[in-house]
């Protein structure tokens, strides 16, 4: 059970331990239920419950009835876009509880759950509900020839995928359920959504939102459990269409084989290893607060941080130094506390990994600046850390350790920086500081990423498509580009005379 808490807190009055399905909260999983953690103390705060097969079933089938049910079939655009507004509505009005709520079950400070998981998640609900109004086919001039005296009229129609599996990481856990949720309902798409099995309290209850808005029963379902059990039995469900996956590149390859053998869509965002590129000429304060933001911000849990660090030489003590210094003075501590700048790991098994990162980096000879473990408490927190001169090929220049851990090196010239930033085998992102417009738009094409960012990093708009190169995925997120990876396109060919 969960442990005894003041239950005066609007987060703790928002914890839920069942699955919505259907548009009725379900209570029923399969074999035992699953502890969820505050990271930031290392105590259970509630239960999940797993579902297994037959839970899996009928989310799908609840999803499918929806999806063919005239009250949203038939619905138009004008409400759908009315539905995706309220919702973003309730958000905001529930912004206190939602964000409260994500930090203690995720650790990230208050302040990034207030901005992004609530902010911003209304603002991706608001930008996608425009969408709904905006979906238009094409009419196509065609030249069929036969047989003589007779005309075409052809056109595209675009048409909702159909049911949707969404499967999401824990690093964003509300914002990433809005990234699949939204532009799938905007569509006309139903959703059957399976959060990280470390943070399912904010999905549950943004599906309680959706229903309260208005959402048709069984448009938006969300059942959780362990991604080999749940996740698995959803990808292989038989009558899901497309599944939109975030996650690690390793899960997302074996979700996007299986995908191919049924011919679902699918669209996968996954890892990173993304490249922060600082040229002399920049202005260094903000390269150096900007490089430390781009690696620490949410813990160094983000998809595009700034892991690898590639300083041109003439400043590249100055920078390393700066980044060190900042690394070193970072409060830790609970999300909760306004004073904290670096919250918790997101559990005690990812803990264990990052550490074991930063001791695989000592091993390979890199020289260690700043970090290493933390004993702040229960909590599973570990200090932000600069490496140096790693070796060639080190690992921790290679793999995505998804923690507080940057590795920095120093290169010559543009040419070298380039072959530095896409000696990867990821292309999610990266950042160029310069105050130079002619070397930035030299730099700016040749990086192997989805996202250049020039003296900036992480930011992301509704409105910009987002997503990776290479092993960082297939499709784009957000803007115009994320609708259409919810239609289908249907082309329609009439014959009539040409002649009365
Ligand atoms: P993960 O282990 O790949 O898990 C992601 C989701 O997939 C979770 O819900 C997980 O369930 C589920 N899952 C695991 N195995 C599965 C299977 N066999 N079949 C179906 N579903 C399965 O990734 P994570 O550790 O949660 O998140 C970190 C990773 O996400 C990093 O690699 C990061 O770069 C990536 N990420 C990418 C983006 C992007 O937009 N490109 C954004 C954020 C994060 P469980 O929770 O039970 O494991
Ligand atoms: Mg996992």
């Amino acid at each position: 059970m969960s442990v005894a808490l003041d239950h005066d807190r609007p987060e703790l009055a928002a914890i839920r331990e069942h699955m919505i399905i259907g548009g009725k909260p379900w209570t029923e999983g399969d074999g035992d239920a699953i502890p969820v953690y505050d990271p930031a103390r290392g105590v259970v705060i509630a239960h999940q419950l797993e579902a297994g097969p037959r839970q899996v079933n009928e989310a799908v089938k609840a999803a499918r009835h929806a999806f063919e049910a005239p009250a949203w079939r038939d619905m138009l655009p004008v409400a759908r876009e009315r539905l995706l507004l309220r919702l973003a509505d309730l958000v905001e009005q529930h912004g206190d509880e939602l964000a409260r709520l994500e930090t203690l079950n995720n650790g990230k400070l208050l302040a990034l759950s207030q901005g992004l998981e609530v902010g911003a998640g209304a603002q991706w609900l608001r930008y996608m509900a425009g969408w709904a109004t905006k979906i238009s086919g094409e009419t196509l001039n065609v030249s069929i020839p036969f047989p003589p005296g007779v005309n075409y009229h052809a056109y595209t129609r675009p048409e909702p995928v159909g049911v949707v599996a969404a499967i999401v990481p824990w690093n964003f856990p509300l914002l990433m359920a809005i990234w699949k949720i939204a532009p799938a309902v905007a569509t006309g798409c139903t959703v059957v959504l399976k959060p990280a099995e470390e943070t399912p309290l904010t999905a549950i209850r943004l599906a309680e939102l959706a229903l309260e808005a208005g959402f048709p029963p069984g448009v938006v379902n969300v059942i959780t459990g362990r991604g080999e059990v749940t996740g698995a039995a959803l990808v292989a469900h038989p009558d899901v269409d497309k599944i939109a996956f975030t996650g690690s590149t390793e899960v997302g390859k074996l979700i996007g084989r299986q995908a191919v053998d049924d011919m679902k869509r699918v669209s996968l965002e996954l890892g990173g290893k993304s490249p922060v590129i600082i040229l002399d000429d920049c202005d260094i304060d903000l390269a150096i607060q900007g490089a430390a933001g781009a690696i620490f911000f949410n813990q160094g849990q983000v998809c595009t941080a700034g892991s690898r660090l590639f300083v041109q030489k003439g400043i590249y003590d100055r920078v390393v130094a700066g980044l060190a210094d900042i690394a070193s003075g970072m409060k830790l501590g609970s999300g909760l506390d306004p004073d904290t700048q670096i919250g918790p790991m997101i559990s005690a098994r990812h803990q264990k990994r990052v550490l074991d990162y930063i001791a695989i980096g000592k091993q390979e000879g890199a020289r260690m600046l700043a970090g290493g473990a933390a004993d702040e408490g229960e909590g599973y927190f570990v200090r932000p850390t600069v490496f140096a001169h790693a070796p060639a090929g080190a690992r921790i220049s290679r793999e995505e350790i998804f923690g507080p851990v940057v590795v920095a090196g120093a290169f010559d010239t543009e040419e070298d920086a380039i072959a530095c930033a896409n000696d990867t085998q990821f292309g999610l992102g990266a950042s160029i500081w310069s105050n130079d417009l002619t070397r930035v738009n030299r730099l700016v094409p040749r990086i192997r990423a989805g996202t250049v960012w020039v003296n900036t990093h992480n930011m992301l708009d509704p409105h910009m498509p987002f997503g990776g190169y290479k092993q960082s995925g297939i499709g784009r997120e957000h803007g115009h580009a994320a609708i259409d990876m919810y239609l289908e396109k249907k082309s329609v060919c009439m014959a009539y005379p040409a002649a009365h």
